[in-house]
């Protein structure tokens, strides 16, 4: 299967072929020509499949075969969480449009709104934005969406992660009721499967990852730990794998300063991105990262939503994820189309129901090896299961020393029984 057998213009092969893409991905393969057809999709995807060339290819191509008309008001809305995602969308949408006559423009905040403003008063095609700043430029009168005939709301489960229910619900009132609607999402948890109920007209609908599972070519480990030595551990294994590029997650704002800090103190060139960044400071840490100026980029769920980094090769949950989803979410920034991808969890002793939690989604249980001088001092588990399940009901010759990738062992699972391994690093 080649991208020529989607139906795409020369225009837009052209521009694919430049990218140096051979074979279009399984999602572009099913979602392109569903696109084509001005179908609704409800497609279950994360990011690093290429979903993103997967809508903005055949989005370009309807506007395309049908120019504006008199008043150039966009005529596609793409619609994203945050400012970075928006930011890449709109990257792709004119990487991949251009050899066509089409505007576009991001509208995000952190920003200044005047040349947003003039950008719009100018004539824009295809919109990417985040809900909140749009909502700004319509109350403000210096934005029509009632042209829009394409609208893709992209990673839809953060979005609604994030609160922006209404701001979305708000957006949709001033949009014409007959449009193509797509809505990508990495998981189809029930309020997406109920927005999609009420936005959607008989969708196709695309599923290229089981659902609610991690990227198959991620491989995932846990190391327990006590609290108070993750960042001693972190940094060790950093220097003792010579890892070159990693991303670090911490569930608070505070947390990631902190670790950047401790990080760059042990001779690691680190930088943090989360919320209380400015925009500037965000797109600048990113860039040094992706350019290899910065080693560690410890960031936080909402300002990490939608990174695209190619090839990154290790992510490592520092602390857990609150929200399941937000681990599947975190780890998809790894093993990215095609690459292999392996993604470390360190988790002490009060961080376990949250595991579990991070199991029973992923229907599996997380390979789990003990770094030799980091064991911790009590057990993960005495806290929340009773002692005759503490140990792995396997034989010992059963317990590979081996960092491979855990099989799904549901019933290990429910036994409480781990596959518990030893590593000796020094
Ligand atoms: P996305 O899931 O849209 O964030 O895309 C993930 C990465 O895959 C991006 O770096 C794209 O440039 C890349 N990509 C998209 N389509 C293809 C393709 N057909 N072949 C190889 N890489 C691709």
């Amino acid at each position: 299967m080649t991208f020529h057998h989607l139906g795409l213009a020369t225009d837009l092969l052209r521009a694919v072929a430049e990218q140096g893409y051979s074979e279009p991905t399984p999602i572009q393969q099913q979602a392109i020509p569903a696109i084509l057809q001005g179908q609704d999709i409800l497609a279950s995807a994360q990011t690093g499949t290429g979903k993103t060339a997967g809508f903005t290819l055949p989005l370009l191509q309807r506007l395309k075969t049908t120019p504006f008309q008199g008043h150039r008001a966009p005529r596609a809305l793409i619609l994203t969480p945050t400012r970075e995602l928006a930011a890449q969308v709109s990257d792709s949408v004119k990487l991949y449009g251009k050899y066509l006559p089409l505007r576009s423009a991001a509208i995000y905040g952190g920003v200044g709104i005047v040349p947003q403003i003039q950008t719009l008063r100018r004539g824009v095609d295809i919109l990417v934005a985040t809900p909140g700043r749009l909502l700004d430029h319509l109350q403000q009168k210096t934005l029509d969406l009632s042209h829009v005939e394409i609208l893709v709301l992209d990673e839809c489960d953060r979005m609604l992660d994030m609160g922006f229910i209404h701001d979305i619900r708000k957006i949709l009132a001033v949009l014409p009721s007959s449009r193509q609607t797509l809505m990508f999402s990495a998981t189809f948890s029930k309020p997406i499967q109920q927005l999609a109920h009420t936005l959607l007209k008989s969708p196709t609908l695309i599923e290229v990852a089981p659902r609610n599972t991690a990227a198959e070519q991620v491989t995932q480990i846990m190391h327990p730990v006590d609290r108070d030595r993750k960042q001693e551990l972190l940094a060790y294994m950093i220097s003792f794998h010579n890892w070159r590029q990693v991303l670090v997650f911490t569930r608070t704002k505070h947390g990631a300063n902190r670790l950047a800090e401790k990080l760059t103190k042990d001779g690691l060139k680190t930088a943090a991105i989360h919320g209380n960044k400015t925009q500037a400071a965000r797109t600048r840490a990113l860039n040094d990262f992706k350019q290899g100026k910065v080693r560690v980029l410890v960031a936080t769920d909402v300002a990490s939503r939608g990174l695209d980094i190619d090839h990154l090769p290790y992510v490592v949950n520092f602390d857990l994820p609150n929200v399941p989803e937000d681990y599947v979410h975190r780890i998809g920034r790894t093993g990215r189309a095609g690459n292999e991808g392996k993604a470390v969890s360190l988790v002490c002793r009060d961080e376990y129901p949250l595991l579990k939690s991070i199991e029973r989604l992923l229907n599996r249980t997380i390979a789990e090896t003990v770094i030799s001088g980091y064991e911790p001092t009590a057990s993960l588990q005495s806290d929340v299961e009773p002692p005759n399940r503490k140990q792995s009901q396997q034989p010992r010759s059963n317990r590979a020393n081996s960092q491979t990738q855990a099989k799904p062992t549901r019933s290990k699972a429910k036994s409480g029984g781990r596959d518990r391994k030893r590593l000796h690093t020094a």
